[in-house]
């Protein structure tokens, strides 16, 4: 948004804003992120101690396993789930535990489900909401019931909210930190990529927990010094806006994702239609695998759909289609796909 855009650039012609920032971001923008958790979710929090700018969240989920976890220990993770929580579970030489995430349960975690030796040598427990890939969305309630699941059993939570605004038909996606007592136990990641269309600008937050804050920070000021003073303070300028950007740019996903709905229905494939991020989750068509599926449609249309193993074992069976391209270039992939089922010539 050009808004957005002004004030990089008057940041960036300013002298002092060449220097490095504080470990934790600037003033500014960790002011910014209070406001907007006070504003939205009614929920308070100390800028000094609660807040932490992130170059992106994927840095931040990355290193917060790194600063919570021992070598041996084990973090649940979604099945499917995005696929940076294993990598990075991987790279601290932890332990992955995948819990399923069922379409009969709307994608929710089945909490009494979860094995008692799996959570004996669990720290730290991921969830996504509005979520990557399934596009499921939840209620508070659901997070109130992790939090005491948490409780319950010594884990740590770590929201990831990267999808928080990116939300229609009158839904709006809840807070972790709205849970009472969530603070004592849970951490939740924002992003600025998505809602406000600066995905390349590497600019996110974590918010919650003092503690885990502090280790993140250590971890972090080891291996980084913060975003460009000028990135974070236009940044702040996006989280304290009118969200009209936000706003239309919902307005335009939902479009697209109508189009995309009806061509999927044409083409004999099913999809549910969902209140949050901008990925349809539709079933691939009796007979293939998610992998085959994708492969046939790359081959035969040229049109890359991501298949849902790339997110995990209970993937499969599933495709992503992501709605961040214009309705032209979507009727385009659907043009194809529909020549390709006629066993059309492609090009
Ligand atoms: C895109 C995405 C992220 C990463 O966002 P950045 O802030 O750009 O690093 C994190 N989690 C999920 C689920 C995402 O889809």
């Amino acid at each position: 948004p050009s808004f957005i855009i002004k004030r990089l650039t008057e940041e960036a012609n300013k002298p002092e804003n060449h220097k490095y920032s504080p470990y934790g971001g600037c003033q500014e923008f960790r002011e910014a992120v209070a406001s907007f958790y006070q504003k939205n979710y009614q929920v308070d929090l100390n800028p000094d101690t609660e807040v932490l700018t992130l170059i992106g969240s994927k840095e931040g989920i990355a290193h917060l396993i790194h600063a919570v976890i021992n070598p041996g220990d084990g973090v649940l993770l979604p099945d499917p789930g995005y696929p940076v929580y294993q990598s990075a579970v991987h790279l601290a030489h932890g332990h992955s535990v995948p819990f399923p995430l069922n379409e009969t349960k709307g994608y929710v975690p089945d909490f009494e489900k979860i094995p008692v030796h799996d959570l004996e040598r669990a720290k730290l427990m991921l969830l996504n909401y509005p979520n990557n890939p399934t596009g499921a969305t939840v209620e508070l309630d659901t997070f109130i019931e992790a939090v005491e699941f948490a409780k319950n059993n010594q884990l740590c939570i770590a929201h990831d909210a990267a999808y928080d605004l990116v939300t229609f038909r009158g839904y709006e996606s809840p807070s972790l930190l709205q849970v009472p007592g969530a603070k004592e136990i849970g951490v939740e990641f924002g992003s600025l990529s998505k809602s406000f269309n600066m995905t390349g600008w590497r600019i996110g937050y974590v918010v919650g927990n003092k503690e885990l804050i502090r280790s993140l920070t250590i971890v972090k000021s080891n291996t980084d010094t913060s975003q460009f003073l000028a990135i974070q303070k236009a940044g702040a300028t996006a989280l304290t806006s009118d969200f009209t950007s936000v706003n239309q740019n919902n307005e335009i996903y939902q479009k697209r994702m109508e189009f995309v709905l009806s061509a999927l229905q044409e083409l004999g494939m099913e999809a549910e239609r969902t209140k949050g991020t901008f990925f349809l989750w539709a079933k691939v068509p009796a007979g293939y695998t998610s992998q085959g599926f994708a492969e046939f449609v790359l081959e035969k249309a040229g049109v890359i759909l991501t298949p849902g193993t790339a997110f995990g074992q209970r993937g499969e069976g599933y495709i992503r289609i992501s709605l961040s391209v214009p309705t032209t270039r979507l009727n385009e992939a659907v043009d194809r796909m529909k020549n390709m089922k006629r066993g059309g010539a492609t090009s």
